[in-house]
């Protein structure tokens, strides 16, 4: 029996969810396991019901599972509300902390018949097979935030972005670890050329690559790197970078995969893993039954992997995905000519049927 504990959040989060925990039931049954669901509240949908984005129950339900599969946080209606009660900075930020979850994987990996959904060229992308591995508890994200008066009437605000050696050091090694089960090559994106945070960044990575000589070790600084991706993504195997510049590249490189709703997210550190898509609540296509729920349920696969280490199971269901996308089902995302367009809950429909019959 494995205990997972069930976060919506908001926006489409609330669509993509339960098509994920279908995927789950489904293999659930397949494979005998029982698979407990307890649902909490985070995000605004937590501040409308209880007056804060990540109450308390919500974290014990989190400390007391195995795993958390999380949809999406945040929207406009809670975009005016003080900072510590927005979705984003009281709710997920904290959440992440709290748990321990340091290392953030993202698989880009381009299915092949998506090959024609991106807005890139077929040469470019075809083959695509990165793993971003963004720190997820530094950075300026949870740096010191001031602000303050002017003399000239305006304001002065700032977002210190901090790292120690301790934290550069540890989501290094994991990179180096994951580099090592895959073609042994990281590259490290920095900003060494103009922040200090940076600097310590590449000099730590400098030290431990002595270390990984079975690993070739490059270094980019994060502006090249973006173009690097539109330019050539085939050169990256593991990127590993810091908490903002990973935010930023995991959304470009999501374009490699066809859409920003193909992007998996695997939240690992802690005594328990944390599931959830790369992209935010769609506020834009929200309640509409557009979403496209397969990086959430991608996400699925790599709680079963990474937290339950079932790889026949995790497998089964990305083989799912792979067998819906061929068989021609596209949400409006990936919508191309001669497919079938389905729903969000037609495709969950559709997963979990290919992986009972997987
Ligand atoms: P977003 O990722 O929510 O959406 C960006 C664009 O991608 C939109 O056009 C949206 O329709 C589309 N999109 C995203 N996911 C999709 C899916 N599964 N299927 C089809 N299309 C999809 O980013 P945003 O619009 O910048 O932010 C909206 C809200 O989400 C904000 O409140 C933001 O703070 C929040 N956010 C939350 C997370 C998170 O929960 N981890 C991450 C990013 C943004």
């Amino acid at each position: 029996m494995y205990k997972i504990a069930v976060l919506p959040g908001d926006g489409i989060g609330a669509e993509i969810v339960p098509e994920a925990v279908k995927a789950l039931k489904a293999v659930g049954e397949k494979y005998n396991y029982g698979f407990a669901f307890t649902e909490a509240l985070i995000g605004g949908s937590a501040y409308d019901a209880v007056g804060h984005p990540l109450p308390e129950e919500t974290l014990n339900v989190c400390q007391n599972s195995d795993a958390v599969l999380l949809g999406a946080i945040g929207g406009h209606k809670w975009e005016n509300l003080p900072v510590h009660l927005r979705p984003e900075i009281g709710g997920l930020l904290p959440i992440r902390k709290k748990l321990g979850l340091f290392a953030n994987l993202r698989p880009c990996i381009l299915f092949p018949d998506l090959v024609n959904a991106s807005t890139l060229k077929e040469e470019v992308i075809s083959g695509v097979d990165i793993l971003v591995i963004r720190e997820l508890t530094g950075g300026a994200y949870f740096g010191e935030k001031t602000r303050e008066k002017t003399a000239d009437g305006g304001e002065k605000a700032a977002d210190s972005m901090c790292y120690t050696t301790f934290e550069i050091e540890r989501i290094v090694r994991f990179a180096y670890e994951a580099a090592r089960g895959r073609k042994k090559q990281l590259c490290s994106v920095d900003k060494a050329n103009v922040l200090e945070s940076s600097r310590l960044w590449r000099e730590t990575v400098v030290r431990l690559a002595a270390e990984y000589p079975d690993v070739e070790t490059t270094h980019m600084y994060v502006d090249n790197c973006s173009m690097q991706l539109i330019r050539n993504p085939r050169q990256f195997d593991v990127i590993v970078t810091e908490n903002l510049f990973g935010d930023i590249l995991t959304d470009e490189a999501s374009m490699l995969t066809g859409s920003i709703g193909m992007l998996a997210s695997a939240s690992i550190g802690g005594k328990v893993g944390l599931y959830e898509p790369a992209h935010g609540s769609a506020p834009d296509i929200a309640g509409q039954g557009k979403a496209n729920p397969l990086a959430m349920i991608l996400s699925a696969a790599l709680m079963l992997r990474y937290s339950f280490h079932l790889e026949e199971e995790a497998k089964v269901l990305e083989n799912a995905v792979t067998t819906f996308l061929q068989q021609g089902y596209r949400t409006a995302d990936l919508m191309e000519e001669g497919k079938k367009q389905v729903s969000t809950t037609e495709a969950g429909d559709i997963i979990a049927q290919l992986i009972l019959k997987g």
